[in-house]
């Protein structure tokens, strides 16, 4: 069976267009979904990221608001900030760019931001939430994956969903995703013995480690939809967690690295953001 690849950036301007709309019906109700993004110092790569997210929410119709703070910022003044953006009409997400500087504790920061507000889906309420199962705003690159899953067309209930990677933000959010979409969940870890067998037991198979390469075809079940959400740069190129060419050979679906997952992070960014102005609209 020939690889399908599964294109994240075809799927991400698709899902932007239905983005787009969104915010205009919300304007039509003279409501303009606003996005506040907090970076606090120089990390290069974190600007980056934030300078797209400001370009993606400009051109869906999203009101963006980057607040650049000092490296030498202290905690009790960026949780004045983050007061004052939970009190703001006009912004419905706040993201706090991660990570942080050293003197400030992350999850007091997270902590501090509205629930209704944390577009990122990081604040415990939301975490709590999506483990009981109840609504909630759900983080990005999870629920970027599940969509790009659905995109193959299969259907996800009775699979067995392998996930290589407990982090709070990837592994284990995207593991009770699948959950909640009826697979059968196994979640491994840097403790894990006999990891390519179990992996490759895995109709679907994600990827969230952060080392190149760690993943080739033997780790692979013929015919499963692989998901490769690992970012690494290897001699100035980006590549993922998994041997693009050689899983090829025996996966039935792949996301590419770039063009994969990145992409769709970024659009379920923008889609929390109208998520929950439109929420605040029903209020
Ligand atoms: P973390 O470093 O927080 O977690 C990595 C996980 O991989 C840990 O659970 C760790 O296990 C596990 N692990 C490490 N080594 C091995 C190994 N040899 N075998 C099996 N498991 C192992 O990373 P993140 O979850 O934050 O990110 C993972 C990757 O995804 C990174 O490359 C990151 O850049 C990328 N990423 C991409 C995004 C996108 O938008 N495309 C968004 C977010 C992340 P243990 O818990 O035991 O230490």
């Amino acid at each position: 069976m020939e690889t399908r690849v599964i294109d994240g950036r075809e799927l991400s301007n698709r899902l932007r267009e239905d983005i787009k709309s969104r915010v205009e019906r919300l304007k039509e109700k003279g409501i303009t979904p606003g996005l506040a993004v907090i970076l606090v110092g120089n990390d290069p790569a974190s600007a980056v990221y934030v300078c797209n997210k400001e370009k993606a929410c400009n051109k869906v119709g999203i009101y963006s608001q980057v607040i650049r703070l000092d490296e030498n910022t202290s905690q009790e003044t960026l949780l004045e900030y983050i007061y004052g953006l939970n009190a703001d009409k006009t912004i419905h997400g706040i993201l706090v760019q991660l990570p942080l500087p050293p003197q400030i504790d992350t999850n007091a920061i997270i902590n501090a931001i509205d629930p209704a507000k944390d577009v990122d889906g990081f604040h415990p309420v939301n975490m709590g939430r999506l483990m009981i199962g109840e609504d909630c705003l759900e983080p990005c690159t999870p629920k970027g994956i599940i969509r790009l899953i659905q995109e193959t067309g299969q259907p996800i209930a009775g699979k067995h969903a392998v996930v290589i990677g407990r982090s709070n933000i990837v592994g284990k959010p995207v593991a009770l995703m699948l959950l909640r979409h009826n697979a059968t969940v196994t979640i491994c870890h840097s403790k894990t013995v006999n990891l390519k067998e179990i992996a490759r037991q895995g109709d679907i198979l994600v990827v969230a480690v952060g080392k190149p390469n760690l993943v080739d075809s033997s780790f692979i079940k013929p015919g499963a939809i692989v998901v490769d959400v690992g970012i690494n740069r290897v001699d100035d190129k980006l590549v993922g967690d998994v041997n693009f060419q050689d899983a090829c050979q025996v996966a039935g679906w792949i996301t590419p690295v770039p063009g994969g997952v990145g992409p769709m992070t970024i659009t379920m960014l923008l889609e929390n953001t109208v998520l929950a102005a439109e929420r605040k609209w029903v209020e």
